[in-house]
């Protein structure tokens, strides 16, 4: 079978899918091609949870208000809880309100609050050494799969064609094409969206859009909590401890389980007891499995690449695609049309997160040919 398309992206996940939507959208004549089910990978399952603050990361965080904005235009159910980050060490307050300003002008609703308050606003941390917290009123609880459909759909509506069972297998950006088990697709472009699969399409193409070694990442689930009451998303933020309310019981991240998984769950059941010394951990249990999708730096990485077929990135969103996803459609989509980068907040030297790759470095490469 033997194709062409103006755009080709490659990987069908909620990036993927927004990407195709927002390109075909516009009038682009996209194919996507997805080598399993549409939304089968990182974007399988997740914590649902949608926010705009990310500390140390202000132009992540500029995607996620974006984002957020674009979720309510289309009328994506959204529930709101908010979101709290502790802080136990004098350098996280220090560093918050270095970065405040930013966070503001990047559109984050964030404030730093007292110990006082945040454990008003979340009563079952009991954490001796908190000094202050972060309090951010743009959380929201939502609906992976319905996120994932919901591109898919307006994907299809405006005309993209979705290729499932199809994997990429290689790319030829002199030829312009995109190989597959069955046969090429003959492109003016290629976009690659692999997620945690990203690294050798990006290598082929002679960019640096370095992923950290793919591994699960686990999310846990308590029991039912008798009386829990309503909580804010909230992260611990020495130990990277993540809970949220998810029905009777309290969802829960912490990391990645890594090569020890009995290590990683000693470690996060101490924390756990620690934070919330109430909280009974009796039925604790493996809730949520998924690839994880991070890049060394936890940012997301999104770029162009121009030549004789332009190839345009967008990976490595690092558990936060949920939130990013919506803005990284429309920055890739930008990203082709050439237009100005200023509204995503991207200036002259381009943000980490869309920097240019270097043209100069070797555009041809295949894998498994
Ligand atoms: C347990 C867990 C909880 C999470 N919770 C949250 C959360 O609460 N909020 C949040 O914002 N984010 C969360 N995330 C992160 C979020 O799920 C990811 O950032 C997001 O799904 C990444 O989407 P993606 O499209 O880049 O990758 P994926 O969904 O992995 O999509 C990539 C797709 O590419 C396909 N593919 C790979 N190679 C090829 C090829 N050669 N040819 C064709 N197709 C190919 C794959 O099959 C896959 O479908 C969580 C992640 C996990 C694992």
């Amino acid at each position: 079978m033997s194709d062409r398309a103006e755009v080709v992206v490659i990987g069908g996940g909620m990036i993927g899918l927004s990407i195709a939507a927002h390109l075909a959208e516009d009038g682009c004549d996209t194919v996507l091609l997805e080598r399993g089910a549409l939304g089968s990978g990182a974007s399988r399952a997740t914590a649902d949870v949608v926010r705009t603050y990310f500390g140390g990361d202000p132009e992540g965080s500029r995607l996620a208000v974006r984002s957020l904005a674009a979720y309510r235009r289309r009328g994506v159910p959204l529930h709101q809880v908010g979101y709290l980050v502790l802080f136990t060490e004098p350098e996280q307050v220090e560093a918050f309100e270095a970065e405040l300003a930013e966070q503001h002008a990047a559109g984050v609703r964030v404030e730093l609050i007292t110990a006082d308050e945040a454990l008003r606003r979340n009563p079952l941390v009991d954490e001796p050494s908190l000094l202050a917290a972060a309090w951010s009123p743009d959380a929201y609880i939502s609906d992976t799969r319905r996120i994932v459909v919901g591109f898919e759909q307006a994907a299809r509506r405006a005309g993209a064609r979705l290729h499932t069972g199809r994997p990429a297998i290689g790319i030829d950006l002199d030829a312009g094409v995109v190989a597959t088990p069955n046969g090429g697709v003959t492109t003016d472009a290629i976009v690659c969206a692999a997620g945690p699969w990203s690294s050798w399409i990006t290598a082929a193409a002679g960019v640096e859009a370095p992923l950290a070694e793919p591994s699960v990442q686990e999310l846990l689930g308590t029991g039912p909590l008798p009386a829990l009451p309503d909580i804010p998303v909230t992260l611990h933020a020495a130990s990277r401890l993540l809970i949220r309310r998810r029905g009777e019981g309290l969802l829960i991240g912490m990391g990645s389980p890594g090569p020890d998984r009995r290590e990683w769950l000693d470690q996060a059941t101490a924390q756990l007891a620690r934070t919330y010394p109430s909280v009974d951990l009796t039925g604790l249990h493996t809730a949520v499995t998924g690839p994880k999708d991070a890049s060394p730096n936890r940012m997301a990485s999104l770029g162009r690449r121009p030549g004789v077929t332009p190839f345009l990135h967008a990976t490595g969103f690092s558990g936060h695609g949920l939130c990013q996803a919506p803005a990284a459609g429309e920055l890739v989509r930008a990203l082709y049309r050439g237009d100005d980068l200023t509204a995503f907040g991207i200036g002259a030297d381009g943000p980490t997160a869309a920097r240019e790759p270097d043209p100069n470095r070797p555009a041809r490469s295949r894998k498994g040919l």
